[in-house]
C-alpha cells in the first residue's frame, strides 16, 4: 500500500565576517556569510533534516558529524545529493519539499528561482516541487538582529509501491 510520510527539519548558523553566504546552493552578494564545519548551508541543511525526517532516518547531524573531518567546508548540496540515494535506497520518493529561510539582509528574491532549480537538481525533481520562502525577523531577535539565520521545511516523502 502506497504510505505517505511527512518530516520537519529547523536549523540555525551564525553570521559572521570573512565567510561567504551560501543558501539553497547559492552564493549571495552580502558582507558576512555563514558560520559551521561546512559551508553552513542553513537552508540546505534544514531541508536535509525534514527529508531524514519523514524517511525515519535520523537527522543531519548523525549522517554527516561536524567532529568528523571529512565534512570540513564541505558542499551542503552534495549531502542533499547522498541524502537523496538514501531516500531512494530505503524505499522512497520525494513528492515535494517547502522551506522558508528567516534573515534581515539581504533579499533573496532575486535568488530564489536559482536556489529552487538546484535544490530540485540535487533532489532529481521538477523545481515546481521544491519551494523557497524569505521572510525577516522584523528586527526582532537573533534574525532581527542580523546575529544569524534560520531555515525551516517540511518534505513529504512516498513509498514506491502502488
Ligand atoms: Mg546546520
Amino acid at each position: 500500500m502506497q504510505e505517505h510520510r511527512t518530516g520537519l527539519g529547523w536549523d540555525s548558523h551564525r553570521l559572521v565576517e570573512g565567510r561567504p553566504l551560501i543558501l539553497g546552493g547559492v552564493e549571495l552578494e552580502h558582507d558576512r556569510g555563514l558560520d559551521g564545519h561546512s559551508d553552513a548551508d542553513v537552508l540546505t541543511h534544514a531541508v536535509i533534516d525534514a527529508l531524514l525526517g519523514a524517511a525515519g532516518l535520523d537527522d543531519i547531524g548523525t549522517h554527516f558529524p561536524d567532529t568528523d573531518e571529512r565534512w570540513r567546508g564541505a558542499d551542503s548540496i552534495a549531502l542533499l545529493t547522498e541524502v537523496a540515494g538514501l531516500l531512494a535506497a530505503a524505499g522512497f520518493a520525494v513528492v515535494n519539499v517547502d522551506a522558508t529561510v528567516c534573515l534581515e539582509r539581504p533579499k533573496v528574491g532575486p535568488r530564489r528561482a536559482d536556489m529552487r532549480a538546484r535544490l530540485a537538481t540535487a533532489l532529481g525533481l521538477d523545481p515546481a516541487r521544491v519551494n523557497v520562502k524569505a521572510t525577516t525577523g522584523e528586527r526582532m531577535g537573533f534574525v532581527g538582529r542580523e546575529e544569524g539565520v534560520s531555515a525551516m521545511a517540511v518534505a513529504t516523502l512516498t513509498t514506491a509501491g502502488g
